[in-house]
């Protein structure tokens, strides 16, 4: 197929931590035992599906590369009909995502325990929300369920701050926590940090009395200030031996009036677009030192007042440690306690890989374009993602293109795909430690046909990643060009111009299904606040608003992207709601 006659554009939405089976099995566990994994010799592509077998069942044929690989003695089998005799028992060969059990060759240290690290705002203005007792009482809650991730293992920590840092050692011999303060840069004084990272089945009590006690010991807080270099420091050192995943919470409004975080005003400017992107690298910086520590941070901005908090830099944290990023502007406990409740607990409770790495594979004679999404690349490497903590629900969007071939420089080793080859192939591999403190790498596989008709790539394609797809793009040349709405919308329209433009040629009047809601999708998108924002950009709550979304946008799956430029609603007017009756979905479009 003649990729770029076609005009459809090749996206994959990679869920490296993903578990696509749905029956209730686990992702199968392929255990090579001392021996190495089987990867090809050239790229380095993880034994598949998708390799043939040849000479006997002494060599394959890697389906990236098309290098040949010597079958080592531990996984020869004879072949019948160029099929291997034991292909019942290699579930490698079998299934387009398997888990590899990794040898000592993929550490570079023991495994690490999950290890969380709570910090509370504890200002006066914090306090006032209310947003202490609900997430104490969420952990609390956690511990007494026990879901936890990782059982006996769990480590846990603990900080509070306002202008000064309060740390908690919480040793298992302590009759009660105590609370050491810090009031400046000076941390020689700090008990060992194993007594403050402890083991949480150990420190049970300890650390069920301080949650219980958190909200009493603050409640009456006349602190205003609140010191942000302070707190990051702080966490960097408790975390940088083990890594971790740092739930930081932060509402103080004077939070803003930290010197890298105040915007300087401009009398007279309307519209300042400048502002969407980070005003300074500090928190970049930060995220990349704790990044490369395997510091994972979700952060929780809770908001009492209509206050301008500068997330666009804030959220760089979370944005470049592969973390969350939650904002409750105007947070009333009452109203809104449930979402902070909920949305926390998961974040706390969800499956993850630790101290993890991804990377994607594409077939000679592709190449991977463009990466979208909440990501950082590893120093000195050209595409390894460090991925500190990835949950189940962590989403990046590939660009895939054929390459050209070059007819300049040296003869290369042939890497296009021949022309018997059937498909292109991708395959993402994510080296990471379990909850249960296992290395393993969890692979997954994909091969899409190649096809001479040029239409075929419409009819199978899928709008519904597609147009997410579109939005990515647009979120990207926003914040990579230049930060002008027009011109980004004016690049989306081009964008879906291109595909159509293709369309027409093809099939004339007579489109296929799966095309038609294209146009619709993409008037969805250009319609989003973070594309036609409805106010000037001005430093204040509504700024942080839309930086807040494209944060979301940025790493949410498809299925969640088209829930926001494709909205849909409930019809409650003639049916009972309840619990376990809900009305069906309607299109917003429905008249
Ligand atoms: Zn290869």
């Amino acid at each position: 197929m003649a990729q770029k006659d076609s005009g459809v554009p090749i996206s994959v939405s990679i869920n490296y931590f993903g578990d696509p089976y749905f029956d209730g099995e686990p992702i199968p566990t392929i255990a090579f035992g001392t021996n190495p994994i089987v990867r090809c010799k050239d790229c380095r592509a993880y034994v598949n599906p998708f390799i043939r077998f040849t000479d006997g069942g002494t060599r394959w044929i890697c389906n990236f590369c098309s290098s040949y690989n010597n079958v080592e003695n531990y996984y020869y089998s004879p072949l019948t009909s160029g099929v291997r005799n034991d292909i019942e028992d290699r579930k490698e060969l079998q299934y387009g995502s398997v888990d590899f059990l990794a040898s000592a060759d993929y550490m570079n240290r023991p495994p690490m325990a999950p290890t969380f690290l709570f910090v509370f705002d504890v200002s006066k203005s914090a306090i006032d929300t209310g947003y202490l007792q609900i997430i104490t009482a969420s952990i609390l809650k956690a511990i007494e369920e026990e879901t936890f991730p990782g059982g006996d293992r769990t480590v846990v920590g603990f900080l509070t701050f306002d202008e000064k840092v309060h740390y908690y050692n919480l040793k298992s011999t302590l009759k009660q926590p105590q609370m050491i303060v810090n009031t400046d840069d000076d941390h020689d004084f700090l008990p060992i940090p194993e007594d403050l990272m402890v083991n949480l089945a150990d420190s049970k009590d300890l650390v069920i009395e301080l949650l219980t006690q958190l909200p009493v010991m603050f409640a009456d807080s006349t602190e205003y200030d609140t010191n942000m270099d302070h707190i990051i420091k702080s966490i960097g050192i408790l975390t940088k031996v083990t890594g971790a995943k740092v739930f930081l919470f932060e509402s103080s409004p004077m939070s803003a009036k930290f010197p890298h975080l105040q915007v300087t005003q401009k009398p007279g400017v309307k519209d300042r677009p400048e502002l969407l992107k980070p005003t300074v690298h500090l928190f970049k910086n930060y995220a990349v030192e704790l990044s490369h520590m395997y510091v994972s941070i979700d952060q929780f901005v809770i908001s009492g007042h209509n206050t301008f908090k500068n997330i666009a830099t804030m959220s760089d944290l979370s944005r470049y440690t592969n973390g969350r990023f939650y904002y409750y502007p105007r947070f009333n406990s009452q109203m809104q306690g449930i979402k902070l409740d909920q949305e926390f607990y998961t974040a706390l409770t969800v499956k993850s890989a630790w101290e993890a790495v991804g990377r994607i594979r594409v077939s000679g004679g592709y190449r991977q374009i463009s990466t979208l999404g909440n990501y950082l690349v590893k120093m000195r490497t050209q595409d390894l993602l460090c991925l500190p903590v990835c949950d189940e629900q962590r989403v990046v969007f590939y660009e895939i293109e054929k390459a050209e071939q070059s007819m300049d420089g040296p003869k290369k080793k042939q890497t296009y795909t021949n022309s018997t080859d059937t498909h292109v192939f991708v395959q993402t591999a994510l080296l990471y430690t379990s909850p249960e403190g296992e290395r393993r790498i969890r692979v997954h596989n994909l091969a899409m046909p190649y096809t001479d008709v040029a239409t075929e790539p419409y009819e199978y394609s899928d709008v519904n990643t597609l147009a997410p797809f579109l939005l990515k793009k647009g979120i990207d040349n926003l914040e990579t060009l230049n930060p002008n709405f027009l011109s980004t919308r004016s690049y989306i329209e081009m964008l879906y111009s291109n595909i159509a433009g293709s369309l027409n040629r093809l099939y004339r009047n007579n489109l296929p299904e799966s095309i038609d809601y294209l146009a619709c999708y993409c008037m969805g998108t250009l319609k989003n606040e973070i594309f036609s924002p409805s106010q000037n950009i001005q430093a204040n709550a509504y700024l942080d608003w839309i930086n807040f979304l494209r944060f979301q946008l940025r790493h949410m799956n498809a299925d969640e992207v088209m829930n926001v430029i494709w909205p849909q609603i409930f019809r409650v007017d003639d049916e009972g709601l309840s619990q376990e009756n809900l009305p069906s979905l309607l299109n917003l479009s429905r008249q």
